[in-house]
């Protein structure tokens, strides 16, 4: 459906996300009603190689921008990155309220802190379980377990719609930390109605259940009980319950925490002021150092191998104050984001060089996800109900497994969306009714740009093909060529024997064909540089068979 045909009638409910379909993270969804908009949450997401020297992708929010007068609030469902790490960057192009429960609110206090902007930001804090009417919307949390504590699902009134928006959650009977998910409320909405559930694709593959928590809770120990040396733990800084299950299992075995990492230091530092963990076992980093290696685990953020964090350089040996060798031991407590594999895996190798045991979630039961499984998903649709269900939060095999499952539970409607995609909702049914501009944005250091930018182009060509730089000093006369020099990128040694060689037989080839060019053409510096450019191109196609990036830079000399 073109782009250019969605009409919003004001009093129609829709549905559009413009970020978090079709690839995982960088979630941002928008709802209509009554002429106005509300949005849930403004994530980011993790480039992966095809875009070199991005590591962060944002969802594009000019959709929204262009009728910011109309956008009444922004809620955020929980402090995950992927739903809360797009706030500092976009908001200025949002300017709207923003909405989220205590901790949540803690967490993105703190980093609109260090935004320029973050005193202008209105943040209206809604208790647990608490409602609020936002604009035409009515809105009410409800409390749901999630690998991170304060996780809300939205309750969406509008007019006479209801949508059940899920947010990120699983069924966890025993959380370690925080709530579990509010079934009760969850039967009762089923028998008030839902006409749309826009709920977490994750898991939605996987079968069975995601498990609790506290199961973990032997396997650290069992672990805890057999390790000799110090004991490293690598987690996500904002798995508070993990942190809480880590404690208790040091405190069982008579060992001390210490905290290796900002971010972790500062998550933990958030839920110690909602008083959600133990910190009686917690040493700083100097006090850790007097410790034996039996009486210490160092939890590190890391677990990605991300360069700036902290287990890397664990690994690599290269930490100023934590060191991992033979006879001690390192956790993996989870899982591998798609696109980071290999560098966990360069990561293990350095440890497992090194004489640490490295011990994985393949060996022992210390990690579970947050998002739902198969039987999860169907008790869902089972409690609310839903009259149709749209597949949010992840890739697209994710969506559709999600889809699969609504289809088979007889779920009267589906629609599979992808960023921009709109879906009418009403009592009856929901329809797709065209689709909007969504593309991704990348977080490129400084600049936010599109991710199809020709800097970013460039710079993949640049990281498979290599480029060729040429300088041509000519005068006017015809074929009075001074000089030819050529650097090259990513192509030749250009040191070695071979590599002078080809330099001289290319800066040859460029001039030989300078030559062929007629007085007319040598008087245009355009035709000139054209012709090095094909020259040169040439050469490389049929030496090594690619086609480097070449650039061609003509001088000429004014005597
Ligand atoms: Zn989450
Ligand atoms: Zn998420």
């Amino acid at each position: 459906m073109s782009k250019a045909q969605v009409k919003f009638d004001k009093k129609s409910v829709y549905f559009v996300p413009l970020g978090g379909c079709g690839h995982f993270g960088a979630n941002l969804n928008l709802y209509h009603y009554d002429g106005q908009w509300l949005a849930l949450d403004c994530g980011m997401g993790f480039a992966d190689e095809r875009y070199p020297g991005v590591d962060i992708l944002l969802p594009d929010p000019s959709f929204i921008e262009k009728q910011q007068d109309k956008l009444a609030g922004l809620i955020i469902t929980h402090a995950h990155e992927d739903h809360i790490g797009g706030v500092v960057q976009l908001w200025p192009q949002l300017k709207c309220p923003v909405y989220a429960t205590p901790f949540t609110m803690e967490a993105l206090k703190r980093k609109l802190d260090e935004a320029p902007y973050g005193k202008d930001v209105p943040l209206i804090e809604i208790p647990n379980m608490g409602k609020a009417d936002i604009g035409p919307f009515k809105t009410e949390w409800v409390n749901m377990a999630h690998s991170i504590p304060d996780t809300s699902s939205i309750i969406i009134k509008a007019g006479d719609v209801t949508i059940f928006h899920s947010g990120d959650w699983h069924f966890d009977p025993k959380p370690t930390v925080g709530h579990s998910c509010d079934e009760a409320r969850l039967t009762q909405l089923g028998k008030e109605g839902v006409h749309a559930y826009v709920g977490d694709s994750t898991n939605a593959g996987v079968p069975g259940v995601s498990g609790s928590e506290s199961d973990l809770h032997d396997d650290f120990l069992k672990l805890f009980k057999r390790a000799k040396g110090k004991i490293g733990v690598t987690l996500f800084s904002s798995n508070i319950g993990r942190l809480q299950t880590v404690l208790t299992a040091a405190e069982e075995t008579k060992r001390y925490v210490c905290l290796v990492g900002r971010s972790l230091k500062n998550m933990a530092d958030i839920a110690t002021q909602f008083d959600l963990i133990d910190t009686s076992h917690i040493l700083t980093e100097d006090q850790a150092a007097h410790m034996s290696n039996n009486q210490i685990v160092y939890v590190m953020t890391g677990s990605q191998g991300e360069a700036r964090a902290q287990l890397p350089k664990v690994a690599k040996g290269e930490h100023p104050t934590v060191s991992l060798g033979q006879g001690d031991m390192l956790i993996f407590s989870a899982r591998a984001i798609p696109g980071n594999e290999r560098a966990i895996t360069d990561m293990r190798n350095q440890l497992t060089i090194s004489g640490v045991e490295v011990v994985t979630p393949r060996d022992h039961h210390i990690h579970i996800s947050g998002h739902p499984a198969q039987d999860e998903v169907l008790k869902m649709f089972d409690l609310i109900k839903p009259n149709a269900v749209i597949p949010v939060h992840g890739e697209y095999a994710m969506q559709l497994a999600h889809q699969n499952l609504a289809k088979k539970n007889k779920v009267p409607f589906s629609i599979l969306p992808e960023n921009g995609t709109v879906v009418k909702i009403t009592k009856d049914k929901i329809e797709q009714v065209g689709q909007v501009e969504a593309n991704l944005l990348a977080f490129d250091q400084k600049r936010i740009l599109p991710l199809d930018h020709p800097s970013i182009r460039e710079r993949r060509k640049l990281s498979f093909n290599g480029t060729a730089f040429v300088t041509v000093l000519i005068g006017h006369a015809l074929h009075d060529i001074f000089d030819i020099q050529l650097s090259t990128l990513g192509l030749l040694d250009e040191e070695s024997d071979e590599g002078v060689e080809v330099l001289e037989e290319i800066i040859d080839t460029i001039g030989q064909d300078l030559l062929t060019l007629s007085n007319k053409e040598w008087q245009n510096d355009a035709m000139v540089e054209e012709k090095i450019r094909v020259s040169t191109r040439r050469y490389f196609r049929d030496w090594l068979g690619i086609k480097p990036i070449i650039i061609a830079h003509l001088v000429r000399d004014s005597d």
